[in-house]
């Protein structure tokens, strides 16, 4: 019988693991990860940004936990020697009708307390000089890191405290019963007081097995990247963002300079056709029904179908993807391109059609289920397991 099991060996379930052993040191853990490898999904195929926080509405979850999570997570970088770098970003307005939201943005920023400042033209081309824009808003706080390596330094931590990790092991089927919870995975069933779902783009799956009552579904938005070749690394001297459309949980495609020296550029946002479909052509047919037959997705691609044909496109036609990237950096061609792998998110959305922004939470007496964990979940994620570690009974 263990007394906490996480399923989830992304970098949420495993921060969650490590604020375990920290709470209840004399407490049984075992995180449980169906692949061969930890870290592999969400958490190994992102951008690799540290978030300053500037979009989160103030009071929101996402926005307390990414101003602490600046110091949190440096914090462990240092004493694990993980490399990091506080490179900064800037966020520009290209187009007249984007100052407006540039303004409003700046403004939320100074409500969720970060240094910032705005910029003209010519500050802008001291700092990017490749990149053209009107206005622009100069964040010092944001940083680039890898995920991968942070996630390796958890589950060390974890192990040093007598916690188990299980590879290769699919949580099939939860059954609650009075004492706890009952975990089959293959020919293996786990037993424990309490089960902590961190599934990612899979934990709507694990909270309906065990007969949660959600409101909620997972849709797995691919994000698609491209690389620039080495010859032209030297036009992105530090992260460069357009205005977002703030109808959208997404920021829009932008260049991002790597912890390893490469710099990225997207990612965009388009329906995959299979929770863990890194390839266009990736289908996997009940993954694909499932969106297919859910009412609410309908809805959302009805008031979105300008948005949403748009991304089809630029993910279909390189010309069109490097043409939402010119609009930041007008020299970048396409031949400084090479297409780059990709990641997909795990983006709630309710019944009633809405996309849900902030980290969503749901929890009986036996079990806890993080529902939503998209981005800055991994800028977070120290912030997101302790939190989350409060919430359980001890
Ligand atoms: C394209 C992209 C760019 C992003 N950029 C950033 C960024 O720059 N900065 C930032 O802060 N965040 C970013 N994010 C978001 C961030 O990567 C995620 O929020 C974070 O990694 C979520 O971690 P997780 O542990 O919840 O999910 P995951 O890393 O997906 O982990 C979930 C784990 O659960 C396992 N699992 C699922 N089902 C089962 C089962 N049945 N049994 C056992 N195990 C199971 C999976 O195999 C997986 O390993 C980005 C995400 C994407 C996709």
């Amino acid at each position: 019988m263990y007394d906490y099991l996480i399923v989830g060996g992304g970098i949420v379930g495993l921060s969650t693991a490590y604020a375990l052993t920290k709470r209840d040191p004399q407490a049984k853990i075992a995180l449980i990860e169906k692949e061969s490898s930890l870290a592999y999904h969400q958490t190994g195929h992102n951008s690799g940004v540290i978030h300053s926080g500037i979009y989160y509405k103030p009071r929101s979850l996402k926005a307390k936990f990414s101003k602490e999570e600046g110091k949190r997570l440096r914090a462990f970088c240092d004493l694990h020697d993980i490399p990091y770098e506080l490179c900064g970003k800037v966020i520009v307005a290209t187009e007249q009708e984007e100052l407006p939201l540039l303004d409003r943005l700046y403004q939320r920023g100074l409500d969720n307390k970060l240094d910032l400042s705005i910029i003209g033209p010519e500050q802008l081309k001291e700092i990017e000089p490749h990149v053209a824009g009107l206005k622009a808003i100069w964040v010092k706080e944001t940083g680039i890191i890898h995920y991968q390596q942070v996630a390796r330094a958890l589950a060390k931590e974890i192990q040093e405290a007598n916690g188990e990790i299980f590879l290769n092991t699919k949580v099939e089927k939860v059954q609650e019963g009075k004492h706890g919870v009952m975990v089959e995975c293959g020919n293996r069933t786990f037993e424990t007081r309490y089960l902590i779902n961190c599934a990612g783009l899979h934990c709507d799956r694990i909270a309906a097995i065990q007969g949660m009552k959600t409101n909620m579904k997972i849709i797995p938005f691919r994000g698609e990247y491209y690389e620039i070749k080495p010859n032209k690394r030297h036009m992105v001297k530090h992260l460069i963002y357009p205005v977002p459309n703030p109808k959208f949980p997404f920021l829009g495609v932008h260049f991002t300079r790597m912890i390893d020296g490469s710099v990225h550029a997207g990612p965009n946002a388009v329906l995959s056709m299979k929770r863990e479909g890194y390839l266009k052509t990736d289908f996997d047919f009940k993954d694909f029904a499932e969106v297919m037959l859910y009412p609410a997705f309908w809805k959302i691609a009805r008031q979105n179908i300008g948005e949403g044909f748009k991304e089809i496109v630029r993910s279909f036609s390189k010309k069109a993807f490097v043409k939402s990237l010119q609009r930041l950096i007008p020299a970048i061609m396409d031949d400084d391109l090479v297409a780059s792998e990709n990641g997909v998110r795990a983006q709630a959305l309710t019944r009633e059609g809405k996309l849900i922004d902030d980290f969503f939470v749901v929890s009986n007496e036996h079990s806890i289920h993080i529902l939503n964990a998209p981005s800055p979940a991994a800028t977070s994620s120290l912030s997101i397991g302790h939190y989350i570690s409060e919430q359980i009974p001890g």
